[in-house]
């Protein structure tokens, strides 16, 4: 009997696709009970703890340390700055009421942190010998959400927010591209996701902040993920929450602030990334399973003996830092299969009757067509490298996908066709003026999603109001 695919292709509907690769791996489901609140299932939870991990390990690394801040903010601490409150109240939830009384000040739900954390920075910095400070969260936000989407936008989700204060702005600035490399750096080598790293325009940029950057990456549908920012904040909170700081010479000023922070989109990322039509693909480095072996039988006997051999195999892959199942229930070896790719093992090894009197073993990786016969004596061996290969496999080809759906467009027809069809980046000449941005956004529900780092100079004309423009930035449909 064919095993009937209960996930939507790609190509015939990208979004419930996704949907449906989020159930058959069982990484979440949405509340329901709860409007755009969704739970994340333990196998989505083990690729977070991992993400938390490599990030936690980095942000220490780079002289970060962790903190808790309450979940609760005065709403007049957002309205302190002016900007920030502006863009962040169509999505705040609000307590009205605690222990049965109304209270007489609002309380929102933290969507970030910049507000509470400033109020706490100008309690603990006075002179410039307490700077810089450095500091991060892992905390839950919630942004009230009309539209939501499991792991891309929820209105609740978890997050790592960074804040950090320094004594000058060359020092802030060098922080914010510091951990914008982190992050790139995060995206390419442990989830195999290129990423672009570039700066926001004006329009997009984070409220309360003088410039954002961001890392933008491809999704298999052509459009854009916004996958972390960092934000130079100037000293737009300094002066809101009055952070001041003496300096070697005695005077006082305000410190300058940084924010970033990178959520558990990232998950959607992942996913939009390296899956396929038979389910979730993982990187090694991220993966909830790295191997499942299969003992094949057909009476007790043979059970008996390809277990064995299997729970010997296992543990040696376990002594080596690999996840490892040992699938051994009443099912059909066909049924387990599939069951595994939908889940997002990175390898399966098949152990019969023939492979014990040869020696060897049968295996396959997830994003490889070909089933291999490896001899059980460098089987441990066999298996680790191939899971730095696949690592390395996966971010090659999501990076030649990248490459070939990112086109130069130097006239407006040619970018609309682009967005219109396949998608992608659109590499193309802006004017810099935000209300020629907003008429393409309204248009085409196109943005530009940065202006890459790095950009190279050159004189061009702006692809849809042809004024003169200096630099190509990238436009694409996003999430
Ligand atoms: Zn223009």
């Amino acid at each position: 009997m064919a095993e009937q695919s209960p996930i939507t292709p790609r190509a015939k509907d990208f979004p419930e696709w996704y949907q449906d690769v989020i159930r058959a791996a069982d990484l979440a489901e949405p509340a329901h009970v709860i409007k755009g609140a969704m739970v994340i299932k333990p196998n989505g939870y083990a690729i977070w703890e991992k993400i938390q991990r490599e990030l936690d390990t980095r942000f220490k690394a780079t002289g970060h340390r962790n903190a808790y801040f309450p979940l609760f903010i005065p709403e007049s601490f957002l309205k302190k700055e002016a900007e920030h409150v502006e863009g962040f109240s169509p999505e705040l939830a609000v307590v009205t009421i605690g222990g049965g009384k109304e209270l007489e000040e609002r309380y929102v739900v933290r969507p970030t942190s910049e507000t509470i954390i400033g109020h706490f920075f100008a309690k603990w910095i006075q002179t410039h010998r307490d700077l810089p400070m450095l500091i991060n969260q892992w905390a839950n936000v919630v942004r009230w959400e009309m539209r939501t989407r499991m792991f891309l936008r929820t209105s609740e989700f978890l997050w790592q927010e960074g804040h950090t204060a320094h004594a000058t702005h060359e020092e802030s600035l060098k922080e914010t591209l510091q951990m914008l490399d982190v992050y790139a750096d995060f995206a390419e080598n442990v989830m195999a996701m290129p990423v672009v790293k570039g700066r926001k325009t004006l329009n997009e940029k984070f409220a309360g902040a003088v410039m954002s950057y961001c890392i933008e990456g491809m999704m298999q549908n052509g459009w854009a993920l916004q996958a972390g920012t960092s934000h130079d904040l100037g000293q737009n909170f300094g002066k809101a929450f009055d952070v001041k700081f003496q300096t070697v010479e005695g005077k006082s000023e305000y410190v300058w602030q940084t924010s970033w922070g990178v959520s558990t989109r990232l998950i959607g990322g992942l996913i939009m990334t390296h899956s396929d039509d038979a389910g979730l693909i993982c990187p090694p480095k991220l993966a909830t399973y790295h191997v499942v072996i299969v003992p094949i039988f057909k009476n007790d006997a043979e059970r008996a003996a390809t277990t064995e051999v299997a729970r010997r195999l296992a543990a040696d892959l376990k002594a080596k830092d690999l996840t490892v199942v040992v699938d051994d229930r009443d099912e059909r070896p066909g049924a387990k299969y599939f069951e595994w790719e939908r889940k997002g093992a990175c390898a399966r090894i098949e152990i019969g009757p023939k492979d014990l009197e040869k020696n060897s073993f049968a295996f396959k990786r997830r994003d490889l067509e070909k089933k291999e016969f490896v001899p059980m004596s460098g089987g441990v061996a066999h298996v680790l490298a191939q899971m730095d290969a696949m690592q390395g496999d996966l971010l090659r080809r999501a990076r030649a996908f990248r490459d070939a759906g990112t086109k130069r467009q130097d006239t407006w027809d040619g970018l609309k066709a682009q967005m219109e069809g396949p998608g992608g980046f659109g590499s193309a000449h802006w004017c810099g003026d935000g209300k020629c941005e907003a008429q393409v956004k309204e248009e085409t529900k196109v943005t530009i999603r940065c202006i890459p780092l790095d950009n190279p100079q050159e004189a061009g004309a702006c692809v849809r109001c042809g004024r003169p423009s200096q630099e190509r930035v990238l436009f694409a449909r996003s999430y």
